[in-house]
């Protein structure tokens, strides 16, 4: 599996590097090789792209580099269908543009459907959320520090808010599910503790790159769920 890790040292916050890490030793764990593969960017060689977050200076340092190229390649890749999970600021680029809360625009990659706007007051602290069936169907609990997303007509959110904000603290969606984009404001290292949607990521990943393949098998997840179990309870018993 080759995996590309998207502007790992410009975008990387609250431990989102955290996610590579799961998803590498989980395909390790089942026998299956992984290379991490630098620059250039050539996005047949990938099968699985991440992207984390940050604040908006970098996301704007960033606009150049995606005009030069890099922005329609990532484009075609989503169109391509390959595997993108891609976190917060990220996932704010993957969309079409970020209205800050001083009324700038940043015109992003245009990859998925949705946009942002910024307001002075942004979202932040942990939230838990409901993935859809289609992508796991599993409680998630992360930590969003962001301004609002909002999705378009043929985009369908990763999940439903349980407690906390979510996209944008107003419809309930959580994240923005397209193709084979998987898309959330979970910081906190979302697979770590939620190994069913690695797996199912992962699974996902495999399949798009051999037509079809084997279940995962499944791997002892104590540790990882233990973790999930402490924060959903302190997150929903203070
Ligand atoms: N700059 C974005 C916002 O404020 C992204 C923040 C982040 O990645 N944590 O909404």
């Amino acid at each position: 599996m080759h995996i590309c890790h998207l502007y790992p040292d410009i975008l990387n916050l609250y431990g989102d590097r955290g996610n590579i890490f799961t998803m590498k030793r989980r395909l390790e764990a089942r026998g299956i090789g992984v290379q991490m593969i630098g620059q250039p960017l050539d996005i047949d060689k990938y099968d699985l792209f991440f992207i984390g977050g940050r604040q908006d200076f970098e996301q704007e340092v960033l606009l150049r580099d995606l005009a030069g190229g890099k922005g329609r390649d990532i484009r075609t890749a989503v169109e391509d269908e390959k595997v993108f999970l891609a976190i917060c600021g990220g996932y704010q680029m993957l969309g079409q543009y970020y209205k800050t809360w001083d009324s700038s625009q940043m015109d992003f990659i245009g990859a998925i459907n949705v946009h942002t706007i910024g307001a002075k007051e942004r979202m932040i602290g942990n939230y838990m959320f409901r993935t859809t069936p289609e992508s796991s169907g599993s409680v998630i609990v992360g930590f969003g520090n962001h301004s609002g997303t909002y999705l378009g007509e043929d985009v369908a959110p990763l999940g439903m808010v349980l407690k906390g904000f979510g996209n944008n603290g107003e419809d309930h969606t959580e994240g923005a599910r397209c193709k084979n984009v998987f898309a959330t404001y979970s910081h906190g290292s979302l697979l770590p503790k939620k190994t069913a949607l690695c797996d199912f990521i992962l699974q996902t990943a495999l399949e798009r790159k051999y037509d079809t393949c084997e279940p995962l098998g499944p791997l002892d997840d104590t540790l990882e769920n233990s973790a999930h179990d402490y924060m959903e309870h302190r997150l929903m018993h203070g």
